[in-house]
């Protein structure tokens, strides 16, 4: 069931695995067919080398489990809060990733520095409350940090990109990472310059966003 759902998102896992996104077991990722109330999403406590499309979990957003031979991601609530607050969401990458986490660490949002975190994420990165991992809470301050953005931060915990398709989440994850970093070595070596009020309307005007 779901092979093509399946498909994309083992690429998706192993990919970010690859390119650092993820470490060890930790990370996770989903997809979400709307139209059927089925999300397809990484499972719990397995390593990425060697993952198979068998592997993967497919769930409602109540976490009953449709079709699968192993427990889904424990992070599983995360991803079910925002697809049922976001329309316009139907993927979740949700990582680890150093330079996003470290900010997450320190509680420090991430401002709009870079005119491309606009398309990409929405704005600046805001730091979601601190929640125990795997309970609601998680999801629930999840959903308000991302109000009009594509990507925030877990409070000492890691990052997490959202997108209308795997492909546009994966793109804001490993974007966020990016600017994140940029962000780390700019404070380095001299005063960040954050991106005018006025800058933001327009960019959000071009890449039409409310
Ligand atoms: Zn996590």
């Amino acid at each position: 069931m779901f092979e093509d759902l399946k498909r994309e998102v083992l690429q998706a896992a192993l990919e970010s695995y690859r390119e650092g996104l993820f470490a060890g077991t930790s990370g996770n990722l989903s997809i979400y067919d709307r139209k059927n109330g089925v999300m397809i999403i990484t499972p719990t406590n397995l390593p990425y080398e060697g993952m198979k499309e068998k592997d993967l979990v497919a769930i409602n957003l109540q976490g009953e489990v449709i079709d699968g031979i192993h427990a889904p991601s424990s992070e599983w609530r995360l991803h079910a809060a925002v697809y049922a607050a976001r329309e316009d969401c139907n993927a979740v990458v949700h990582t680890h990733s150093p330079y996003a986490t470290s900010f997450a660490v320190t509680h420090e949002e991430i401002p709009l520095i870079l005119i491309e975190m606009v398309p990409f994420l929405g704005g600046n990165v805001r730091v979601a409350k601190f929640a125990i991992n795997g309970t609601p809470e998680v999801g629930t301050y999840a959903v308000e940090a991302l109000e009009k953005r594509f990507a925030c931060l877990l409070a000492n915990h890691g990052a997490m990109a959202i997108g209308a398709d795997l492909a546009k989440a994966k793109l804001s994850a490993v974007y966020l990472e990016d600017a994140a970093k940029i962000y780390a070595f700019a404070r380095n070596h001299g005063e960040v310059k954050i991106l005018s009020k006025d800058v933001e309307l327009a960019m959000r005007k071009k890449y039409n966003l409310d």
